[in-house]
């Protein structure tokens, strides 16, 4: 077995590429303990158990497969030494350098090593660390979409391409990957019913027939799917927002990719080949590729270095706790069209695209001064890909600007303008996205300038912000919005 014994694979480090050979014996988990924590949605209980569950059927008996109540349970029946990849929580990783039998490695299943930030961190001299310049370093460094020492196309940066509208009549790609279920889902939706019955373990969200890979190869056939069929038109309309389309060109491949059923790189490496082969355009695979060697690994990198603490912190002074119909995901409670279709989504699938998530739910949560842990924890809950590393960046970070500005430049907050301008969501609202007072009044409109006067000091130090501060200082109406919009309280829009 070797002298540091079995690879313990956590249930999100699952593809071939966290073991050191292919008769490497293994040490698989399933921890009671892990699905009681939270009230998770029933969806992402199901992805995750049946991952895992495939994984030991396919390693057959170099899996020692034990299902515990809690991980030191696991560890005390293994009863040996065992190595495992650096996991991806603060707490996971203090839980197993706390044990003297684990043998901690260097992390797997991004496309920076950790030494590779800091050197990059490193060498900015205190200077903001900022996502695009840690970008075009790992574009260089990878190798991935240069030609010799530049870019491919001349340009680093495509974003202008990508910023379109949604066109009339809607996308014109065939819809994403799906799963077929097989025996191994219907034991795990079977004892998720039975566990839920005995009271053991509680779910927020529909049940539904599973849609995202639970095994390396169904996550390598959605690859070629998205690469094939989907990512020519991801680029030019990646932040718009259809509701007849709820996942537009999007990979969807998070699920996969945070499973550790597919490396970052593998799916870096297909996009690219599309486009030297003339399959995709520079604009559609610079945009994929900039998530995830950009985006991804930078939100990885800082919820290490920014550590444990950056969860807790709450610059903007947010304490509303969200509202028992959005924890719940009670979309039929919500007559704001967005805000509504996007609780059904995440209700009835536990997944949205990007900007559903920033500029809907995160930019609503954000308005209304939600506090950002149990905002995290809502997203953690009840989103297939949340894992607490790239949940904290995102919503502390990225979403509520809880961090002051370390991560992101300026709060995603937005009016309805940008709503109309980037959806087909309001022509059939009861709320105009012009409007900010009155019966008609579209709340994104109203919550943002109310939004701005709760917050106009910090705003008004922003370069970025300031010009709001100054609109919405010449606002003659500015009292009865802040009136109206406190008094609409916690109640559904
Ligand atoms: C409030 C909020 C919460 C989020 N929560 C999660 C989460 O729990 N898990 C998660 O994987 N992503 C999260 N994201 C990032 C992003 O929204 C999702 O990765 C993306 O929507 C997944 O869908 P996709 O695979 O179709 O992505 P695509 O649009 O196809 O993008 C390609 C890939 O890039 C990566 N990526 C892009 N942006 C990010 C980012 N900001 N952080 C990390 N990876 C990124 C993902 O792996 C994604 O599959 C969150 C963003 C916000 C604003
Ligand atoms: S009018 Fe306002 S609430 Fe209604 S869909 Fe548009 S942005 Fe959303």
């Amino acid at each position: 077995m070797g002298e540091h014994g079995r690879r313990w694979l956590f249930a999100d480090q699952l593809g071939e590429h966290f073991l050191d050979s292919g008769d490497q014996p293994v040490l698989l988990v399933e921890a009671r303990s892990a699905l009681r924590r939270r009230r998770y949605h029933r969806q992402k209980a199901h992805l995750v158990l049946s991952a895992l569950r495939h994984r030991a059927a396919e390693l057959g008996e170099r899996a020692l497969f034990l299902r515990t109540a809690t991980f030191a349970e696991a560890l005390g029946r293994a009863g040996g030494p065992v190595t495992v990849c650096g996991p991806t929580s603060h707490a996971a990783d203090a839980f197993v350098r706390s044990r003297p039998e684990v043998t901690v490695l260097p992390s797997r299943g991004f496309t920076s090593t950790a030494e590779e930030f800091s050197t990059w961190a490193g060498s900015r001299g205190g200077h903001r660390l900022l996502m695009e310049d840690f970008y075009r370093d790992a574009r260089r460094r990878l190798d991935v979409l240069m030609d010799g020492d530049d870019p491919a196309g001349g340009r680093w940066n495509l974003d202008a391409e990508n910023r379109e509208p949604p066109p009339p009549g809607g996308l014109d790609v065939p819809g994403p990957w799906t799963a077929e279920e097989d025996e191994i889902d219907e034991r795990v939706r079977h004892d998720l019913d039975r566990w839920e019955r005995d009271g053991e373990v509680s779910f927020v969200g529909r049940d539904g027939p599973r849609t995202f890979p639970a095994t390396a190869a169904e996550a390598r056939d959605a690859l070629r799917s998205f690469v094939g069929e989907r990512l020519p038109a991801f680029g030019p309309h990646q932040d718009a927002m259809l509701a007849d389309d709820p996942f537009m060109a999007h990979s969807m491949l998070s699920p996969a990719v945070n499973l550790g059923l597919l490396d970052p790189m593998t799916c870096v490496r297909a996009a690219e080949a599309a486009y030297r082969a003339g399959h995709a355009p520079l604009a559609s695979v610079e945009g994929y590729v900039r998530q995830l060697i950009g985006w991804r690994d930078y939100i990885w990198h800082l919820y290490w270095y920014f550590g444990e603490d950056y969860r807790d912190l709450n610059r903007l002074s947010a304490r509303v706790a969200p509202p028992a119909w959005f924890e719940e995901l009670d979309a039929d409670a919500v007559e704001a069209r967005c805000l509504s279709w996007a609780l059904a989504q995440v209700r009835d699938t536990g997944f949205t695209h990007h900007i559903i998530r920033l500029m809907v739910l995160g930019n609503f949560a954000l308005q209304r001064g939600y506090d950002p842990a149990r905002l995290t924890e809502w997203f953690h809950r009840c989103f297939v890909d949340g894992y607490d590393w790239v949940m904290v960046p995102n919503v502390v970070g990225m979403s509520q600007h809880a961090d002051g500005g370390m991560l992101a430049t300026k709060p995603y907050a937005a009016g309805g303008a940008y709503i109309n301008r980037m959806s087909d969501f309001c022509g059939s609202c009861r709320y105009r996205p012009s409007r900010r007072t009155g019966e008609d009044a579209c709340p994104f409109t109203a919550g943002y300038w109310w939004f701005f006067a709760r917050n106009q000091e910090w705003l008004a130090a922003n370069p970025r912000t300031a010009r709001g501060v100054y609109g919405m200082r010449r606002l003659d109406d500015l009292d009865e919005v802040c009136a109206q919009e406190a008094a609409r309280g916690d109640a559904p829009p």
